[in-house]
């Protein structure tokens, strides 16, 4: 029986246990993602695995047993963290690398193995923590970027867990996110889940960029391609819980704070800007406004007033000290240059505030102003359009908040553009009711429907979906079983259909240097001297070179280009698969594929004696994918009608014959030898999977490397491929006299092998 578990893993458990005098107590943990999730935790059976705040130390045994008691009673499993590698994880790694760069800011990002160190060891930690309470069935949801290896190192030791990964933070452009000495490890370590979810489509479209130039790999829209599984992508807002504001709000203790404000005789107008002590949050930035507001419309003095809830943050770090700094001089010097004995402009609160409070604070706030100058979400905005339930207060929003994507009926400013921000708080106090009434609305309509509970119901959803379809049903990441090898090794005849570039040797960023190893070479003929043993080469390389590097080993077929022509190993000539091998096309082609090679720098055009390809290895991985894409589209049109095709494969276009087939050109050769005991194919790309498909159930299919495939083995390189047929080349215990195939009569002109059994191309 499978159970239907969530497991939340994050940062902080929604606990967080202190010493208080000799006893250890439990605190409740800053973060709303405990408040999120609790409206569907009850029915989901949900565990919690997160630091708890405190290390082992004196009354451990006390320690434990508040812990225990809390797994026990709550379902919230501590991960221990010594108190240095805290420091150097939580305060070092996640926020002094990585949260300053995930927000698009270089320039504060601190760079340091050390701390590097510490992150791969806590999360490392955490990994070892859900493996040991996993149970199968579990949906593990990884929370934020504390967390980032978590996914990947939980992979490798259940390859069928289902884990979800959702970043709170921005995610930034790539050119940024490439500065980090570790950027291959921290992607390879999100695409550990089945699901990866942002913020906002363009997180999400810069995570797919990075993915594309750091690891090479295309995606799609809202896919990894991972060869044996997929990993999804989603963009998911996150939301506030709206029913509790609402519950707080219409509480008797609110609602008497908030008749007493609104009721007061001396009212002044008041803009509420409520932040972390952070310095993406554009603090400095919205005091330089207000008092560019106070300095160019002097109708305001006296009759606005800005309150700043500014709360402590992270102090242990050096820049939050000084941000601290910065922002206590900035409202001296603001309220300095325009407070009178009976007004202060800004009213500066340093320190959090009570729920309740807060909700009187945003609900007699005309204008909440929200500034961040990058942020993943900014719940705020959106306790603040709740809060105004009823009411008529304006959001003025920076565009470079993730709620500027959603709240559109927000005024947008650039929060570092001062002027521009002034005007916008300007605009924002005059901005007649009918218009603030219907801006609202419409906030809070948005803001209701797209709540905590329904982000957490949709990521789930989104989460079983990529489990169930990321999953390909591939063949076990192993080699053929000894016996089954020693069978070969052993049957009287023989088949082998090999491929060359990837399968026998590593794929080279030029084609003309894949030329073959020795080891290769060795094999090839060892297998194709025995005259029981029939060995073809199918390759998409052109005849003149397969005759360079092979026409002089005995025994060994060759097919160039695909299965387009095949050279027999007796006579050594060279025939078509199919009649018709008409070249002329490439007159009118050429020029196509010429264009594309001139747009991308680094790219190349391949002259095959039938076939025309374009090569984008080198070339700007982004721009490569681009123009493929754009290439096929195009040759799709092109080509319509005639016998090519336009085909795309890793990191080239080629055209060729529809016809041309590997498999097709294996059955043509096998079709005069007698029928083999025992037939080995090699490939590594789709092309191969023409012959894997072709040839008979009994067939060892072997795939080399990763990808989909439909053979039945696979193993990860060209030197285990070598390896496997070295062993098949072994001295073998009979040999039969040779018998020539009678392949002249079957390949001549009559193009009967392809239509007999069927092309798939089109
Ligand atoms: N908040 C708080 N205590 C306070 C003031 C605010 O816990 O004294 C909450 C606020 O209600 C909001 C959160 O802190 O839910 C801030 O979330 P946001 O997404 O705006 O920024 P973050 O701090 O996550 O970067």
């Amino acid at each position: 029986m499978s159970s239907q578990r969530l497991v939340v893993v994050a940062n902080r458990l929604p606990l967080r246990i202190r010493r208080s005098g000799a006893a250890w107590q439990a605190a409740p943990s800053p973060g709303g993602l405990v408040a999120a999730l609790a409206p569907i935790a009850a029915d989901l059976d949900a565990q919690w695995i997160g630091w708890a705040g405190a290390n082992p130390g004196p009354d451990e045994a006390g320690r434990r047993a508040l812990l225990d008691s809390w797994e026990r009673d709550r379902g919230f499993i501590a991960v221990d963290l010594p108190a240095d590698l805290v420091e150097r994880y939580y305060d070092g790694y996640a926020n002094s690398t990585l949260w300053p760069l995930l927000h698009g800011f270089p320039g504060r990002v601190r760079l340091d193995r050390e701390t590097w160190l510490a992150y791969r060891d806590a999360n490392q930690r955490f990994a070892d923590r859900i493996v040991e309470r996993y149970q199968p069935g579990d949906r593990i949801w990884v929370h934020d970027y504390h967390l980032a290896l978590v996914p990947q190192l939980v992979r490798e030791r259940l390859p069928d867990a289902t884990i979800g990964f959702f970043l709170h933070i921005p995610f930034p452009s790539a050119e940024i996110f490439k500065i980090l000495p570790e950027r291959e490890r921290l992607l390879r370590g999100l695409l550990g889940a089945d699901l990866v979810a942002f913020q906002t489509h363009a997180h999400l479209h810069d995570f797919r960029r990075a993915v594309l130039e750091i690891l090479g790999l295309e995606t799609g829209m809202d896919r990894v391609d991972l060869g044996d599984r997929s990993v999804a992508l989603a963009a998911l807002p996150i939301g506030i819980v709206v029913g509790e504001w609402e519950r707080r709000l219409a509480s008797r203790k609110v609602q008497s704070v908030i008749r007493a404000r609104r009721e007061a005789p001396d009212r002044l107008r008041t803009i509420i800007a409520v932040d972390r002590l952070d310095d993406t949050k554009g603090i400095p930035e919205r005091l330089r406004a207000f008092r560019q507001l106070l300095r160019t419309r002097p109708e305001w003095h006296g009759r606005v007033q800005l309150v700043q809830v500014a709360v402590p943050s992270r102090e242990r770090i050096p820049r939050y000290a000084e941000l601290r700094r910065t922002v206590s001089e900035l409202v001296g010097e603001v309220n300095g240059e325009f407070a009178t004995a009976d007004w202060n402009p800004v009213v500066y609160l340093r320190r959090s505030v009570e729920p309740a409070e807060l909700t009187a604070l945003y609900a007699t706030a005309d204008v909440g102003w929200v500034a961040p100058l990058r942020d993943g979400m900014n719940l705020v905005a959106k306790e603040y359009v709740a809060c105004q339930a009823g009411e008529s207060g304006v959001l003025v929003l920076s565009e470079f908040a993730g709620a500027a994507q959603e709240l559109g009926e927000a005024i947008r400013v650039n929060p570092y553009d001062v002027d521009g921000s002034a005007d916008a708080i300007h605009r924002a106090l005059t901005m007649p009711e009918p218009e603030r009434r219907d801006r609202e609305a419409a906030l809070l309509a948005r803001v209701t429907r797209n709540d905590a509970p329904a982000w957490a119901r949709r990521f789930l959803d989104e989460l079983r979906s990529a489990a169930r379809d990321g999953r390909r049903d591939g063949p076990p990441n192993a080699g053929p079983p000894s016996e089954l090898l020693e069978r070969g090794r052993a049957a009287a005849e023989r088949a082998f259909w090999l491929d060359y570039d990837g399968s026998l040797v590593a794929i080279a960023p030029r084609p003309a240097d894949a030329v073959p190893t020795p080891a290769a070479l060795a094999v090839l003929r060892r297998l194709a001297a025995d005259p029981s043993t029939h060995v073809a080469l199918l390759s998409g390389r052109a005849r003149s070179e397969l005759e360079r590097w092979f026409g002089e080993i005995p025994g060994l077929w060759l097919a160039a280009e695909h299965g387009v022509v095949i050279r027999d190993p007796i006579g050594r000539e060279w025939r078509p698969l199919h009649g018709g091998l008409d070249a002329q096309w490439k007159v009118a082609v050429r020029p196509t594929l010429e264009h594309f090679a001139d747009r991308a720098p680094g790219s190349s055009i391949e002259e095959k004696e039938f076939g025309l390809a374009w090569h984008y290895r080198l070339a700007e991985p982004e721009l490569g994918a681009f123009l493929a894409s754009e290439l096929v589209a195009l040759l799709h049109r092109q080509l319509a009608g005639t016998d090519l095709v336009a085909l795309s494969g890793r990191k080239v276009v080629e055209v060729r014959f529809g016809w041309a087939n590997k498999g097709d050109a294996a059955l043509a050769i096998r079709e005069g030898m007698p029928e083999p005991e025992f037939e080995l194919a090699l490939g590594d790309d789709r092309t191969d999977e023409d012959l894997f498909e072709r040839l008979p159930e009994t067939a060892l299919t072997l795939r080399v490397g990763s990808g989909p495939t439909r053979a039945r083995y696979r193993v990860p390189d060209p030197a285990a491929a070598i390896a496997i047929l070295d062993r098949l080349a072994e001295t073998r215990p009979s040999v039969k006299p040779m018998r020539v195939p009678d392949v002249a009569r079957q390949l001549a002109g009559s193009g009967a092998a392809a239509s007999r059994s069927g092309s798939r191309w089109p």
